[in-house]
């Protein structure tokens, strides 16, 4: 039976005390869930929320990571401090990254390959704006971004990757794209998978669908074949609203 991966971005969102309630009671609730499941708490909760998850069925996830291994880099936070507090997926590439603080392919690249490199799963986020999308731009938007992205990933790694397919303007907005709509890019997805990689790999990657998924949707979204799971931000900040996308069946 197909596991689908269920993850929860928290954003800026949760001080120390409000992240532990939050992840103690996901742990309690989601005990038993069969589902892939990961949350994301900002970098300040990181430990303290591990301490939480340990010997649960919940991975511990950061939303973000610096590009280099240490150095002068101030205000980056490294692949070696993640792996030190029991981070095992990074999310990178997230729209608020690339929109926000200017990130582009190259340097979310140099971040992949070195998550990779460390033994991290990556979750790489995708996705076009309305404006590239109403330009007709969807596929060649998606292509470069996945195509820079990946740059340097070799096949043998390409198994701790999973794609999180979020259209900018699905984002936050409460605006979902249809199942159909997502459906089908991650369809283009597993095509240029398949272009850079093999049949197999196009087959066998993870990719998640994120952008106002809520326990109404969920269910429709994750029925669509080319939609393994989903990346979820607002409604990933309350119990009420996690656990019944993650137990949507
Ligand atoms: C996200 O932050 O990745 C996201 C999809 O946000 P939201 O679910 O709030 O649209």
């Amino acid at each position: 039976m197909k596991r689908y991966f269920i993850a929860g971005n928290w954003k800026m969102y949760k001080t120390i005390g409000e992240a532990v309630s939050l992840a103690a009671d996901l742990r309690e609730k989601l005990a038993g869930c069969g589902e892939k499941l990961m949350i994301a708490p900002p970098f300040t909760a990181l430990k303290a929320v591990g301490d939480v998850l340990a010997g649960s069925n919940i991975l511990l996830g950061a939303q973000n990571m610096g590009p280099e291994e240490l150095g002068a880099h101030t205000g980056e936070v490294s692949v070696l401090m993640l792996k030190d507090v029991g981070v095992s997926v990074v999310i990178l590439g997230h729209s608020e990254r690339r929109h926000t603080y200017g990130e582009n392919d190259q340097l979310i690249n140099r971040k992949v390959r070195l998550a990779l490199q460390h033994g991290l799963e990556v979750i790489l986020c995708i996705g076009e704006t309305l404006e590239e999308r109403e330009a007709g731009r969807l596929e060649e938007v998606i292509r470069t971004q996945l195509e820079g992205g990946l740059a340097g990933v070799g096949i043998e790694q390409l198994s701790r990757v999973t794609l999180a397919y979020e259209p900018v303007w699905a984002i936050g907005t409460g605006r979902n794209a249809t199942p159909e709509d997502a459906d089908a890019v991650h369809a283009f997805c597993r095509r240029v998978i398949a272009q850079l990689y093999s049949q197999e790999a196009a087959a066998s990657i993870t990719i998640q669908y994120g952008g106002s998924v809520k326990p109404e949707n969920a269910a429709a979204l994750m029925a669509k074949p080319n939609i393994d799971g989903a990346l979820v931000g607002g409604a990933s900040l309350k119990a009420e609203s996690f656990v019944p996308i993650a137990r949507f069946r």
